[in-house]
């Protein structure tokens, strides 16, 4: 709290970091992390909170953690990511729970496992509170500067192909630095190009240059790494003084903001002290204006692939005519003069973004502060990484975020978190590890890209997922803290986190004994609770937590009744009843998760020759399997075009090998 209170004067002590770079030359770090990104600062606080000396390299100091499009954080699938990055001591939750000005869950009429804790920021806060973390990170040093070039080592000869990473070189040839992991987390960055109107312009993002072309180079030529091209693109900024918000339907926050974080009970921002945010909708005139400028508007004329879940105007007016889309006037923070149109990403002329935005009734006499843009960037095929997000042909280089075809903060928040605790294990040579999408979110994020790679930008969903009911945002500490802490499996976690999570799964593991200890006949919970029905046909004898699966029997109904076994466990009234609602829907899934997670244990050698393998394969599978080259059985599974025949030849196979 004190360091956040400090700030100005700490950024000003970062500028002599940035200014003597020269004597980071001839060190060598365990880690070294380009891009400060989102990606990039989950990545290097987690390498140094492995116990690696991590170097944090990104073009500019004051943008660390800057949120480059909607200033918002979470939501359905993305929410619980964020819980699980926070359950791994990660930062963004944390960071959510300070710069939040508007706290929502959203799909809160369905059930709690798919429920997606979501906030609106404030962009100044959220980048002060990262930067402030990472200062205060031991082992942890930053350094601006843009990477040109990775160091690696010329191909082993008895391994044709493979490469080790070595170190940095900074742009212009000068500086080069060594380590034993690097973590890649350029963004938008790489080879990209920002598009406005019919203009085009060589940039990562707005006010950005783009990564030095001698960083693609490294990746595609010397280490022959297969790369493509997405785009995306953001709205442009609304003076909000110049809105008329009465012509919007009001949207309030929840009464209580529900923190992201396990160690946090409540958010900075009071309940009182929230933002709303403003409900608009497009009408004809914006259809036209598209359709008259099209020709002015050279992103949306190419064939490269943008976010399908987070189109632009464009797009959406181009694929669903005479339809009226929905506008989220957002507030981008508590002293900001600005709105964040969600919904109006565009790369039409500035002119013509005006005249597109003043034909929705609260924008009539809009003004515009920063156009909108769009970006087109190269990405690298994640199938060419390991599951701890090594490419699998260079030991020691990770790549995490949006240079793996995802899109969003929290994807790019929890692969930085995965990659910089394996370049740290690696740096330090203990074994990588690997998350299976049995037990976390981002596993199946994980396991989809390195197995199924990408053609599109990448987000997250509930329905990715094939146990959301185990999944759940609310217990993403009892599945992931101790794993984190435990240093033979990650040693990313802090003692602080795990004595807090021990409590908790201690309590609810109590609480649920006394709740089964309550074993009565249905006619004595009658007399004990005469308001809910319960029904005669179900068994005589029904335990506290049987009768916590009923929709209207809450845990403080229950507490109340049996005050003397109950009430000490108030504090988990909500985590209890969604644990007791879900018990029958995992007790059913564990079969399926033992039978994926004993195929996840039988291991593809890497080096297996697919073509020339003794069992039964289609040429088309042995194709698919040399080019991804699944890591487990469980991947090769669910790799596309890779049949159930294929499967049982292969499981033959392996059996008889290991
Ligand atoms: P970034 O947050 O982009 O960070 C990359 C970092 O790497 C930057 O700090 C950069 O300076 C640094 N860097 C790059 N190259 C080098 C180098 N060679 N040397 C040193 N440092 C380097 N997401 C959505 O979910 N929905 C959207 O609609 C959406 N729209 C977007 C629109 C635009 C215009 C942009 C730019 C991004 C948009 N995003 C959107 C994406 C979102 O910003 C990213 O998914 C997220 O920020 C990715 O995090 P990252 O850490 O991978 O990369």
């Amino acid at each position: 709290h004190m360091l956040r209170k400090k700030l100005p004067f700490l950024h000003s002590l970062l500028s002599p970091v940035s200014r003597h770079v020269g004597h980071l030359t001839g060190h060598q770090y365990d880690v070294i992390v380009v891009g400060g990104g989102h990606a990039g600062t989950e990545a290097a606080a987690a390498a140094a909170r492995v116990g690696a000396e991590t170097l944090l390299i990104t073009q500019k100091i004051h943008t660390i953690g800057a949120l480059s499009c909607n200033p918002s954080l979470g939501g359905v699938g993305k929410g619980q990511l964020v819980k699980e990055v926070d359950a791994l001591d990660g930062l963004c939750g944390r960071a959510g729970d300070w710069a939040g000005i508007h706290f929502s869950i959203l799909n809160r009429r369905k059930g709690p496992a798919v429920w997606g804790p979501r906030a609106q920021l404030d962009r100044q806060r959220y980048r002060d509170f990262i930067q402030s973390e990472l200062l205060s990170t031991p082992r942890l040093t930053m350094v601006e500067g843009s990477v040109e070039e990775l160091l690696v080592t010329e191909p082993n000869p008895e391994e044709p192909g493979h490469h080790r990473v070595t170190g940095i070189r900074l742009a212009n040839g000068s500086h080069a630095i060594s380590a034993r992991s690097v973590v890649l987390t350029t963004g938008t960055f790489l080879s990209g190009s920002l598009f406005v109107g019919q203009t085009t312009s060589p940039g990562g993002r707005i006010g950005d240059a783009p990564s030095s072309a001698g960083l693609s180079h490294t990746l595609r030529e010397r280490l022959g790494l297969r790369t493509g091209r997405l785009r995306t693109g953001t709205p442009p900024r609304i003076v909000k003084d110049s809105v008329d918000l009465s012509l919007a339907k009001l949207h309030l926050p929840d009464s209580h903001p529900t923190p992201f974080s396990f160690l946090n009970t409540h958010t900075h921002c009071k309940p009182e002290e929230q933002l709303p945010c403003y409900l608009t909708f497009t009408t004809p005139g914006v259809e036209r204006v598209v359709r008259e400028s099209l020709q002015l508007n050279c992103h949306i004329q190419q064939d490269t692939k943008g976010p399908r879940y987070c189109p632009s105007i464009e797009s959406r007016v181009l694929r669903f005519p005479g339809r009226s889309h929905q506008v989220w006037l957002e507030p981008e923070g508590v002293t900001s003069d600005l709105l964040y149109p969600q919904g109006l990403s565009m790369t039409m002329p500035p002119d013509i973004q005006l005249r597109l935005i003043r034909e929705i009734p609260p924008m009539r006499r809009a003004e515009i502060h920063t156009p909108g843009y769009g970006v087109q960037y190269d990405f690298v095929c994640p199938t060419q990484l390991s599951p701890a997000l090594q490419v699998k042909s260079t030991q020691g280089l990770f790549l995490a975020g949006q240079i793996n075809g995802t899109t969003g903060y929290e994807e790019a928040a929890a692969q930085g978190l995965w990659a910089g605790a394996n370049a740290a294990r690696s740096a330090l040579s203990m074994p990588t590890v690997t998350l299976s999408r049995t037990e976390s979110y981002i596993g199946v994020l994980i396991d989809d890209l390195v197995s199924r790679g990408v053609t599109e930008p990448y987000r997250m969903f509930t329905s990715r997922a094939e146990f959301r009911t185990s999944l759940r945002p609310d217990n993403a500490d009892l599945r992931l803290t101790p794993k984190g802490r435990c240093f033979e499996e990650v040693g990313c976690v802090s003692s602080v986190r795990y004595q807090e999570s021990l409590r908790v799964r201690n309590s609810l593991q109590d609480a649920l004994t006394a709740l089964q200890a309550l074993f009565l006949s249905t006619s004595s919970w009658k007399k004990k609770l005469p308001s809910v029905p319960i029904s005669e046909t179900k068994s005589t004898l029904l335990t506290g937590l049987d009768l916590l699966q009923y929709n209207d029997v809450t845990f403080e109904m229950l507490a109340s009744a049996f005050p003397e076994s109950l009430s000490s466990f108030m504090e988990f009234a909500q985590r209890l009843k969604i644990e007791a609602v879900y018990k029958p829907h995992c007790d059913l899934n564990k079969k399926e998760i033992e039978r994926i997670q004993r195929e996840e244990n039988m291991s593809l050698p890497q080096d297996i020759d697919y073509f020339s393998l003794p069992v039964s394969l289609s040429d088309e599978v042995r194709e698919i399997l040399d080019r991804v080259r699944p890591s487990t059985l469980g991947a090769a599974t669910r790799l596309e075009g890779i049949t159930p025949a294929a499967v049982v030849n292969l499981l033959n196979y392996v059996r008889v090998t290991e």
